[in-house]
């Protein structure tokens, strides 16, 4: 049976990092502070920001959400933001997902300001992905690599499969993962035989929205798996999009789910609003 990476237990890791890292600026008079627009009441949405102010709270980072009835207008949204890109004391902003349809998302993504961006969405920070300049990423691609980094994973000239190429986490983690020198090869909803790929591959990740899709005879014996997938399961709870199961037979290394990839995904966010503070500085 293959080793499970423990995404927890990095992502405490990554805590201590932050909340040293915390304590320093706190020295220097300054407090890392953290604002979260939430627009609606989708539950999802809700769950997330809550836990991103408990996280917060551990680490020292101020936080303070914004919650803005579901038919606010998309001008008052605007304006919101437009008031915390001028607020020195915010260091990041990041707009709860998905907006109310009456909202333009791609409109209030390019409001927010670049340097306070957490959530890695501004199109200037989609450019630094591909450019390789030092940016503000989003967080479950940056898991992605965290965890394949931290977990001493060697990337250099291995094949990597990566499965899905979608906006949020397969697209930017082919940019962010390709820095690092293996060979990429990407698979999406077109792709024939997609088992072919995966079977060839050191390292497989998935990124699809497709319960328990990737399964163990498609691994390559002792292949490192990464699951960013997160799926209803029949029984109610959540999955990936590898079957875990049969996979952690053949895998080398695994990443459950949960557990695993988005367990790290707000330490990250607080980690970027440090990065950001930096940004902020030149
Ligand atoms: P998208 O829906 O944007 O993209 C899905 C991708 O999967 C597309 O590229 C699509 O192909 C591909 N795909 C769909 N069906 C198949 C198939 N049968 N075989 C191969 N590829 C297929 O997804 P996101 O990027 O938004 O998210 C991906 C996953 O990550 C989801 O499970 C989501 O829940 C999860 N997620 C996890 C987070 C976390 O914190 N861990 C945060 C955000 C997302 P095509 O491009 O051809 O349509």
């Amino acid at each position: 049976m293959g080793e499970i990476i423990d995404g927890r237990a990095i992502a405490n890791e990554i805590k201590e990092e932050v909340k040293a890292e915390v304590e320093q600026y706190k020295q220097q008079g300054i407090t890392p502070k953290l604002d979260v627009v939430l627009v609606g009441d989708d539950p999802a949405s809700i769950s997330y920001a809550r836990s991103k102010g408990k996280v917060s709270d551990k680490l020292g980072v101020a936080y303070e959400l914004h919650t803005l009835p579901t038919d606010t207008p998309e001008a008052d949204v605007l304006q919101l933001i437009e008031r915390l890109n001028g607020d020195e004391t915010v260091h990041g902003i990041l707009v709860e997902l998905p907006l109310p349809k009456h909202i333009d998302k791609e409109k209030v993504m390019e409001a927010v300001d670049p340097n306070k961006d957490v959530d890695g969405v501004h199109p200037i920070n989609r450019g630094y992905i591909m450019s390789g300049q030092e940016g503000l990423f989003p967080a479950t691609p940056q898991s992605c690599v965290e965890i394949l980094l931290r977990s001493g994973v060697e990337l250099q000239g291995k094949h990597a499969v990566l499965v899905g190429r979608g906006e949020t986490v397969g697209k930017p983690l082919f940019f962010m993962l390709l820095k690092h020198n293996p060979t990429m090869t990407v698979c999406h909803s077109r792709t024939k035989d997609l088992a072919s790929f995966t079977k060839q591959a050191d390292i497989v990740i998935a990124a699809v929205g497709r319960a328990k899709m990737i399964t163990g005879d498609m691994l390559k014996p002792g292949a490192v798996v990464i699951d960013a997938g997160i799926n209803q399961a029949e029984d109610g709870g959540l999955c990936g999009d590898v079957d875990f199961d049969s996979a952690k037979e053949v895998a080398g290394k695994i990443t459950p789910v949960p557990g695993g990839v988005g367990s790290m995904t707000t330490a990250l966010i607080l980690k970027n609003v440090l990065k950001a503070i930096k940004k902020q500085q030149g």
